[in-house]
């Protein structure tokens, strides 16, 4: 595939806000955050696509119960949910390891990212890989972001991370939407609030760098279940406390 050369944006013309959602490290929540804040901004009544770039996990395929993808039909967008869909994971054998180094990463997702015909949209809800090293800086460079959403758990050790993030997104002048605290507590059956990672480092780190804090999501087993079920929450349990939340969430976006 050609993809776009180094420091070059990519256009995507009929897309009038395009979402990153990134997180310094895996497993916080990123892919989850990343599908149902676009399933909550459909239910606002907006056009939304969800590009899966999370080539290290792809979970799109899973998420949306795509199971494998005729290749034939990539790089058309498949639409679930009323959302536009793309993952990496359509192009990538799920049992191989990928060792890409990271120019080959950035490269590779941006030519896809241009190549897919989006069509109209409101929003396209970019699912970063995790992290901070080339891949992800070459993409936020080249991606005509309109500002990203960091992901992070209360914790110190995730925090750490996502403060790299959002440096990254300073260097590259790509502004920082606000925080998303996941995973931030757990409702016990006598309605008290256990914080397994903390409490309170979100709100930290929002107000270090001045920008708002989106939202706090506890840990509810229904996210997981859902996510797994290949239905996520906002879509499967729309009254559920935590869907309510995302579509919250899209409302600050
Ligand atoms: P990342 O994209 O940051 O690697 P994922 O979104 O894949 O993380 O989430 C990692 C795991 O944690 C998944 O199994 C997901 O279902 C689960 N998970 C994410 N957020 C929550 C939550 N708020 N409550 C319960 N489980 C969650």
């Amino acid at each position: 595939m050609n993809g776009p050369m180094p420091g070059q944006k990519i256009s995507l013309p009929g897309v009038k806000h395009v979402i990153a959602i990134a997180s310094g490290k895996g497993g916080v929540g990123k892919s989850t955050v990343a599908a149902n804040l676009a399933l909550a901004l459909h239910m606002h009544g907006q056009r939304v696509g969800l590009m899966d770039a999370d080539i290290y996990g792809p979970s799109v395929p899973l998420m949306f119960n795509l199971g494998v993808v005729d290749q034939t039909k990539v790089p058309f967008p498949i639409e679930q949910y009323g959302l536009k869909l793309m993952s990496m994971g359509f192009l990538l054998d799920p049992n191989q390891a990928v060792i890409w180094r990271g120019p080959k990463v950035a490269q590779a997702v941006g030519s896809f990212l241009a190549q897919v015909p989006w069509g109209e949209l409101d929003f396209l809800v970019i699912d970063l890989p995790p992290g901070t090293g080339d891949a992800q800086l070459t993409l936020s460079q080249q991606a005509p972001l309109t500002g990203a959403v960091i992901v992070t758990q209360p914790a110190e050790v995730s925090l750490i991370d996502a403060r790299k993030g959002v440096r990254m997104f300073q260097e590259v002048r790509v502004p920082i939407l606000g925080i998303v605290e996941n995973m931030s507590y757990l409702t016990m059956p006598d309605g008290n609030r256990l914080s397994p990672f903390g409490s309170g480092g979100g709100k930290k780190l929002a107000n270090e760098i001045g920008v708002p804090l989106l939202g706090e999501l506890p840990i509810d087993p229904q996210v997981s279940a859902c996510g797994d079920s290949g239905e996520p929450i906002v879509r499967k349990l729309p009254d559920h406390p935590v869907s309510k939340s995302y579509v919250d969430l899209a409302n600050t976006i």
